[in-house]
C-alpha cells in the first residue's frame, strides 16, 4: 500500500504497477510498456522512443474524450 517505484523511488498511488520484476509507478509503467512495445515490434531504441510517445498521445485522447472504448 505504500510501496514507491522501482525506478524513479515516487510513491505510488493505487499500489503501482507490478511488472515481472518491479513495481513501477504510473509514469515510468507508461514508458515500460512503451519501451516493451517498441522491443516487440523491433523498432530497437529509436522505434521504442517513438512507440512510448505514441502511447502518450493516445492515452491523452482518450482521456480527453471517454468515446474512444470500444
Ligand atoms: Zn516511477
Amino acid at each position: 500500500m505504500n510501496g514507491r517505484c522501482d525506478k524513479c523511488n515516487g510513491r505510488l498511488r493505487n499500489g503501482g504497477h507490478r511488472t515481472a520484476t518491479r513495481t513501477l509507478c504510473d509514469k515510468c509503467n507508461a514508458q515500460f510498456l512503451g519501451r516493451a512495445a517498441g522491443m516487440a515490434a523491433g523498432g530497437g531504441v529509436g522505434g521504442a522512443i517513438a512507440t512510448s510517445g505514441w502511447l502518450s498521445r493516445i492515452r491523452k485522447a482518450r482521456g480527453k474524450d471517454g468515446s474512444a472504448e470500444s
